[in-house]
């Protein structure tokens, strides 16, 4: 196995000078060396060929024990120094002080066809920012990472990659409900890959830190690597670097929200300055559309990261951004005028997504109030989303509003409650869906397929997870593989898969990783 190591971020940015491995606080300097715990025997549980071929790993190598032990951390690749990230940030509103890689170290960054990839490891032992915790990772949790980051890749959203997934035959202490009773769980490392793991809170850090050297230093680097398009040497550069991460976090949001997506933590340390989905905890798919939803137990009260205020949170994130690039440009507005068109921009972005999901091509002042209609016909009695898109797809032009109704049954959850109120809503809507059909142009065919490509057939759903998560502690991994494999054509009918194209089974409804999940991971 041969990778071309070429350091950007550890050559170029102040390092850490303590080389000494405890926790403690972090001054002046963007990472601190660390090297990976060995783990007790390591075990190549499954691994993203997609991944691996991009970093121009063949597959026999992937399959090796020089695989195995680099990508858990036993063995370092030649020429490699790994190191852990600081960062600070907000998390559930608070101002948290410096976090860091408290379980992840970057191995290196890699060249591979003139892309650049930062390997790192989540779950490889104690950093410097390891704070009261111990540094590794569950199995579960892990396995919920690693497919669903490349789930995420095949369904068209801006997502962190994951390269493999491995056991590490060591024991790992968690309390997963947070009521007193700790167990031991199986321990893995999973191996995750993108062009950068630069987050919101790394300029949180030296904003806070007034430590205006190390913050210009990282904004020029992000710059220089990440957003070539910002020429210039002024203070303007960083008012378009908060312009560029603002339209890719808002592109990302759209996705999530197109999908059904919940990202559970989205605190500012959570979030990529380039867009990308990143730290897979306790996020989850909506099931019935209820945009007041979130997977995490810990958010229960406040549902501050429920489904429907993504994009405010969004915005929320991207102030705190403003707020630590502000030192380096001196004045408010501009950056003030950036956060204004965000909450615009997304609102106009939105309804266009949602007209695609619809099949709608014509723009009409109308479909406003058409799709305002449908997410609230959509919360009267539970109704799988996924499901729901996925039949809308299948309706004709000449459907009668009945037959359009009938068909988009399956997704009801509890056809029993579904009332005459509920059935009068809905033949409102469709009477208007369909007249809105016979102005479009597109044959129903046409519109089926456009739709399909926005609307994906499978998702992970969390009690999926859950399946691969209960079989893979009796060491059968061949669920982990299947929906693996499923989850690369999303878009598609797999016939053979027509299992996976069902909403969640009641056994799923309230257990935990299966419906909510807490952030012990
Ligand atoms: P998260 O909410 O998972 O993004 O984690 C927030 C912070 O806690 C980050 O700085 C993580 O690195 C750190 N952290 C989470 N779990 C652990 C762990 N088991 N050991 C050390 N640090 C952790
Ligand atoms: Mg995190």
């Amino acid at each position: 196995m041969k990778l071309k190591i070429n350091n950007r971020f550890s050559t170029e940015l102040p390092a850490d000078p303590d080389k000494t491995n405890i926790t403690r606080q972090v001054k002046n300097a963007c990472f601190s060396y660390v090297t990976p715990q060995i783990p007790a025997n390591p075990k190549l549980i499954h691994f993203s060929e997609e991944v691996a071929a991009m970093l121009g790993i063949a597959n026999e190598d992937a399959q090796s024990s020089e695989f195995t032990n680099v990508f858990s951390g036993k063995e370092l690749l030649p020429g490699s120094r790994p190191y852990s990230m600081s960062y600070a940030g907000h998390q559930f509103g608070n101002w948290a002080g410096q976090l860091g890689d408290g379980r992840a170290i970057i191995l290196a960054e890699v060249e591979q066809k003139e892309q650049f990839y930062t390997l790192q490891l989540k779950g490889a032992g104690m950093t410097p920012y390891s704070r009261r915790a111990d540094g590794l990772a569950v199995l579960r949790s892990s396995i919920r990472e690693h497919l669903c980051s490349e789930a995420m890749y095949h369904l068209g959203v801006p997502t962190t990659r994951s390269l493999s997934l491995i056991s590490t035959g060591d024991e790992v202490l968690r309390d997963v409900m947070y009521d007193g009773n700790p167990a031991y769980e199986k321990g893995a490392v999973v191996c995750r890959v993108a062009p950068s793991f630069i987050r919101f809170g790394n300029f949180e850090l030296f904003s806070s830190q007034k430590d205006l050297k190390t913050l210009k230093m990282l904004a020029d680097f992000t710059i220089k690597y990440h957003f070539p398009q910002i020429k210039g040497n002024t203070s303007a550069n960083y008012v378009q670097l908060l312009q560029a991460v603002a339209d890719e976090t808002r592109e990302l949001i759209l996705h999530w929200q197109r999908v059904g997506f919940v990202h559970g933590v989205m605190n500012t340390d959570n979030m990529s300055i380039l867009g990308l989905t990143i730290d897979y905890g306790p996020y989850g798919w909506l099931e019935d559309y209820n945009p007041n939803w979130t997977p995490n137990t810990t958010d229960r009260e406040n549902r501050r990261y429920r489904f429907g205020n993504q994009a405010e949170i969004g915005l929320w994130n991207l102030y705190h951004l403003a707020n630590a690039l502000y030192p380096l440009i001196g004045e408010a507005a501009p950056l003030e005028s950036i956060l204004e068109q965000y909450q615009m921009k997304y609102q106009e972005a939105y309804l266009n997504m949602m007209r695609h999901k619809l099949g709608l091509i014509t723009l009409k002042e109308e479909d406003n109030q058409l799709i305002h209609i449908l997410t609230e016909n959509l919360q009267l009695t539970e109704t799988d989303m996924t499901i729901f898109f996925r039949k809308l797809s299948e309706i004709k032009k000449s459907a009668s509003v009945e037959e359009a109704f009938e068909l988009i049954k399956e997704s009801f959850y509890r056809i029993e409650e579904v009332v005459d109120k509920t059935e009068a809503a809905w033949m409102y809507w469709f009477t208007q869906y369909l007249d809105k059909l016979q102005q479009e142009s597109l044959s129903d065919a046409d519109r089926k397929a456009a739709m399909d490509k926005v609307n994906p057939k499978y998702v992970l759903r969390n009690y999926m997870s859950q399946l691969a998560i209960e079989a893979a502690e009796k060491e059968d991994y061949s669920l982990i593989e299947e929906l693996h494999l499923l989850l690369k054509n999303p878009y598609q009918d797999q016939n053979e898969y027509q299992k996976w194209f069902a909403k969640r089974p009641d056994w799923a409804r309230e257990k935990i990783g299966s419906s909510m999940l807490s952030c012990s991971s």
